[in-house]
């Protein structure tokens, strides 16, 4: 495969989950700038990333799934392989989040946080790793958290799907150390999207206090930098994790999280 210096990943073909908005939009769109083609999904309306993916000149369609359903997950990796003929980057981005105190935490956002941000990439991981190794070459990223490497109260389902899936990214990778297919997890900070607008109405309700004082008490007070990392980092992280550079490593919780995991 011939690959550009400036668009290093043309030829190649990205599928990323929950890339209507938020963080994996912007994982799209870096790929894209990179020069990969891109398959979207997600519960928002598609219109307007499709339209900021093509404008770099990549094809980009879009493929509906509810990720909470495994079958779902899998039949979603075997649409964008049957529709661009390949899939050499997964990017695992979709999450869900629900704060409550443990002995209030309902069963049904346990259930469905574990099958979004954790089985999910169990599943597509599961349908794509087959077609990458047959074609020599892969990218398997998974967007998890600062919460899959420290915990926070409140958090019971997400800390633990995030744990779960540097697990998964760890094991898939030691499955494939032998192959040129790496498996790579992305720890961000806090990412000003409309997962954390949710959050920060939650947490205002839980702790009693303004909006305004939880994110500054509250959400950077985790963050040393005490400041939002920006969506387009995660993205620039994820294709320097496409880049031959990046060839040895794998199995890596990649922190992007303002200082937050060093103490
Ligand atoms: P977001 O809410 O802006 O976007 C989440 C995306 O997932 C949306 O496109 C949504 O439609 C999609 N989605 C949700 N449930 C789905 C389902 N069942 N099937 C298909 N798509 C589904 O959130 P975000 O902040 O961009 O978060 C993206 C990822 O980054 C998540 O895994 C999140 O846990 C992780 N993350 C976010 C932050 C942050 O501060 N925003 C920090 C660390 C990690």
């Amino acid at each position: 495969m011939q690959l550009s210096q400036s668009r290093p990943l043309s030829g190649r073909v990205a599928a990323v989950t929950g890339s209507t908005g938020g963080i994996g939009r912007a994982v799209a769109e870096a790929l894209a700038r990179a020069g990969a083609d891109v398959a979207l999904n997600g519960f928002g309306d598609p219109a307007p990333a499709l339209a900021a993916i093509k404008a770099h000149g990549v094809r980009a369609r879009y493929f509906d799934a509810d990720l909470a359903d495994g079958a779902a997950a899998r039949g979603w990796v075997h649409a964008v392989e049957a529709d661009f003929g390949r899939l050499d980057i997964l990017v695992n981005n979709a999450g869900i989040q629900h704060v409550a105190p443990i002995e209030a935490f309902p069963d049904d956002r346990w259930d469905a946080i574990l099958a979004v941000n954790l089985s999910s990439n169990f599943h597509t991981i599961k349908a794509a790793v087959p077609g990458m190794r047959a074609r020599g070459w892969g990218r398997i990223i998974n967007i998890a958290s600062a919460h899959g490497l420290v915990a926070s109260p409140f958090k019971a389902a997400y800390v633990a799907a995030k744990h779960g899936v540097l697990g998964l990214t760890k094991t898939v990778a030691l499955e494939l150390a032998e192959t040129p297919l790496t498996a790579n997890a992305i720890c961000p900070g806090f990412v000003k999207t409309p997962l954390v607008e949710g959050q920060i109405a939650d947490q205002a309700r839980v702790h009693g206090m303004s909006e305004e004082q939880v994110v500054r008490e509250v959400i950077l007070a985790s963050q040393p930098s005490r400041r939002f990392i920006e969506a387009d980092h995660v993205g620039e992280t994820a294709v320097f994790l496409c880049s031959e550079a990046a060839s040895g490593i794998t199995g890596a919780a990649l922190a992007i999280d303002g200082g937050w995991t060093a103490r």
